[in-house]
Parts: structure tokens; sequence; C-alpha cells
């Protein structure tokens, strides 16, 4: 999968930036509506995205109905990939794409350099990237040691090597759940996870699996307000956190460790839409977009975790194959028809994808809410009602939305909102 199919040709159908999970969904999207030439992009030696480094089961269980691990779940869609003929050129990162739907990329493989492709179509997959320690501003020295939890993944997962010996971990987003269980497995001291939010960050199921199942302590309401360490990390000082997630300094404790881990959140990797002037929400930090996928700039599509963060990648290729359906459709008909109603993400919602739907087709609509709640509706209007036991902030709501749901409503802005009896 190292190579392109056959040389990279001038014009393409559709040409997806970005070979991940969802990259590869878009490709095989845009495939089934008949787009003939369909290109994948992808920056690393291989296509597969963050799967290859995700050596724990936990994927597919939606989509393939069996737990599979991040690699075969990879190596299933890229077989797909392969047996539709798609072209696929990695080792290859995407520069610039300009108005009239040229891509610009830059590889170093044999032949290719730097070279121009004109598109029918775009779709942006380009996955996220994570928060590291400026994104926080954690004061103190700066010493070796500090790293994010997706790369101490790839250290131990690929690379084979282990990032340090005792290790504390900031933020308990899915990855740090992962990384305190894989680092306890490979002998790694972990001495506890801490969270700055009243609540945990990840699934409820990585934390049984991963923390409680390795009696990793999780302290809640907490922060690491310094490091130190001249050229390593000697320690870290915790504190918990007022309600206003403000540190409470002289409450702080030592903490000695050679390694902090952060797992701190993922930002959607938006700068070719941004350099695209495509509407990017303040929330997600993702491209706002249509039932379709489309973005705000026509025939540039997007999906995956470029659009909002997924817990779960089978949502992801969900997703993907509609924006690729969509984008195969765009590139043969030169238009798609235009939604009439805007999601409008009201009390104790914090952001629905897409951002507007149409009453005369169904949907899926993700949404997240802000802050958990036992018992529990999510409503649009007066129109769906949705009952839930749980909501929690760390796991994306689904929602399946009929035509006849939204019989007979004539607005145009319709309210998403948390209800509590
Ligand atoms: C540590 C971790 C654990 C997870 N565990 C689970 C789990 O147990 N179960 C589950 O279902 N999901 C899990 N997920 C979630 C799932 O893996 C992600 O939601 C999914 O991989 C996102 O897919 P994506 O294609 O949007 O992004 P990615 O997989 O990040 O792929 C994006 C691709 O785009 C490429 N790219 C970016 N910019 C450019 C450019 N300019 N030019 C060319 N290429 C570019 C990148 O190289 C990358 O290959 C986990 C995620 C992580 C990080």
């Amino acid at each position: 999968m190292n190579e392109i199919h056959r040389p990279l040709r001038p014009e393409y159908d559709v040409v997806v930036v970005g070979g991940g999970p969802a990259g590869m969904g878009a490709a095989l999207g845009a495939r089934e509506a008949g787009a003939e030439r369909v290109l994948i992009i992808d920056r690393e030696k291989e296509a597969g995205g963050i799967l290859w480094q995700c050596i724990h089961a936990g994927f597919g269980l939606h989509y393939f109905k069996e737990e599979l691990t991040g690699p075969e779940y990879a190596q299933r869609f890229l077989k797909q990939v392969e047996e539709a003929a798609i072209d696929v050129v990695t080792d290859a990162f995407v520069l610039d794409i300009d108005r009239e739907l040229n891509v610009t990329l830059i590889s170093s493989a044999e032949g290719i350099g730097m070279r121009t492709v004109a598109a029918g179509a775009v779709v942006l997959a380009m996955g996220a990237r994570e928060r590291t320690r400026g994104a926080i501003h954690i004061p103190g020295t700066r010493p070796a040691g500090v790293l994010t939890a997706g790369l101490a993944q790839k250290m131990v997962n690929i690379m084979g090597c282990l990032p340090g010996r005792r290790a504390v971990i900031l933020g308990s987003g899915d990855i740090g759940l992962i990384m305190a269980r894989r680092l306890t497995l490979e002998g790694v001291e972990v001495c506890g996870v801490y969270e700055i939010m009243p609540y945990a960050n990840g699934l409820n199921r990585n934390i049984v699996q991963c923390l409680h199942d390795y009696d990793i302590p999780l302290t809640l309401s907490h922060t690491v307000i310094e490091i130190h360490g001249t050229h390593r990390v000697e320690k870290v000082t915790v504190a918990p956190v007022d309600e206003n997630l403000r540190p409470i300094a002289s409450q702080g404790r030592d903490i000695p460790c050679d390694t902090l881990l952060l797992a701190i959140g993922l930002i959607p990797e938006t700068e070719l839409a941004r350099q695209l002037a495509i509407r990017i929400d303040r929330v997600t930090n993702g491209p706002v977009v249509s039932s379709t996928m489309e973005t705000s700039m026509p025939g540039v599509f997007a999906c995956g975790n470029v659009v909002h963060i997924h817990d779960l990648v089978d949502f992801v290729t969900e997703e993907s194959l509609l924006a690729g359906r969509n984008a195969g459709t765009y590139a043969i008909k030169g238009q798609l028809s235009k939604d009439t109603i805007a999601l409008v993400p009201g009390e104790g919602i914090s952001y629905c994808v897409p951002h507007t739907i149409s009453p005369d087709r169904e949907h899926t609509i993700y949404l997240r809410v802000r802050r958990p709640q036992e018992r529990c509706s999510i409503v649009l209007g007066d129109l769906y009602e949705r009952r839930l036991r749980y909501a929690f902030p760390a796991e994306m709501i689904r929602l399946q939305i009929k035509p006849e749901h939204l019989q007979g409503f004539e607005g145009t802005r319709l309210p998403v909102e948390l209800r509590v009896p």
C-alpha cells in the first residue's frame, strides 16, 4: 500500500486528503456513487491514520459487529480500497487547495515531488492533533519527559520504547486512559490520572477496563500546576481546582515522577480549511457542514475527526461514507440540493453535526451534551424526543431523524436541547 496503483493522473473526480478511516471511508463512498477516478493522499508512509498505533481491541463493534484492534480495522478498509482501484499516494503532504479545487501536494516518493492535481470535489479527512503543554500553559521548567499521550502510544506500540519509568497522566480522555493501562502492562508505574473537570472525560468502558481493573487512581477536579526538573522531569505539583476551575495552589502536593503524559484533548487539523476561508464551528473547531457533509465552500466536503472529535471509529466510517457518496455525486452532477433547516444547539448541548438538515431526507445527527445528566431527553423543538438514562459529555450521542419526525415543520431554525423532567 506504499505506492500509488498507477502514475498520478492530472485530474481526479474526487481527491481525499488524509488516508485514515475517514479518508478511506470517503474514497469508498465516492466510488459507490460512481466516481471513477478517486485519489487518497496521506502524509504518512502508509494509509490507515491513527489506527496503526491503537493495538487495543474496541474497534468495529457497530460497523462489523465484532471487536477488532485498530490495525485490523484499518486492514479491512485498505483491502476494500485496493479492490476498488482507488489511487493512493502516501508520504505525500497536501500543501494547498485553491478555490478551483486544484490540490497541490509534495512527496518524496520517486517521480512525484511537488504536483498539482485537479479535482471535481475534495474531501478533507485530515484527522486531529493533540493539544500540548502550550495549550494549557503549565508553569515550571522545560525538562524532557513531558509528552502527549498519543506520542507515548506511538513510542510504545510502534517504536518499541518506553517514555519513562514512573508516570503521571493529566486528562482522563480515552487516549490517557488507554495509555494508563498500556504503560502499566509494560511495567511503568502509573501514579494516577488527574482530571480538571468534576467528571471523567473518557468512555465509561475505558474507565473500568483501563483504570479500575488495574487499580490506577483517577482524581477528579485536580490539575498539574507545576513541572519540576532540570534535564528530566523530577516531580509535578498537582492541586485541586475550585468551581471555576482555578487551582487552589495552597493545597498542592508534589508527586515524584519522570514522565508527564498529557491527554488534554484533540484539535481538528483545519489549516487547509482555514486557507480556503471555510466556515469553522467555534465549539468543534472543525468546519461547519451541511447534511451532505459539504463545507461552506461548494465542492469541498469534510468528515471524521477534522469535523468533530469522535470516540468511535465506526461512526467515523458511517459519516465518511456519506461524505464520499455526496462528493462523488457532486463531482458527477456539479451540485447537490441545499438544506433548509439549521440545527441550533440550545440548553445543555455543546454542538450538533451536521449543522443543517433537510426535511425530506433521513439524517444521522451526532451531538454532545455540556454536562453529565441522569434521566434526561434530547429534544428537537417539539418534533422529536429521545429519552436517555445517562448523558455524558464524553459519549457522543447519535440520533436517527426521519422525514416523518420533521413533517409539518416550516421553520428554518430548529433548537436542539437537553431536557430534564
Ligand atoms: C489513542 C486513541 C485510541 C482510540 N481508541 C478507539 C477505540 O478503542 N475504538 C474506537 O472505535 N475508536 C477509537 N479511537 C478513535 C478513532 O481511532 C478515531 O476517531 C479515528 O481514527 C479518526 O479517523 P480520521 O480518519 O478522522 O483521523 P486519523 O486516523 O487521524 O487520520 C487522518 C490522516 O490524515 C493524514 N493527514 C493529515 N493532514 C494531512 C495533509 N495535509 N496531507 C496529507 N495527509 C494528511 C494523517 O497523516 C492521517 O493519516 C481512538 C483514537 C485514539 C487517538
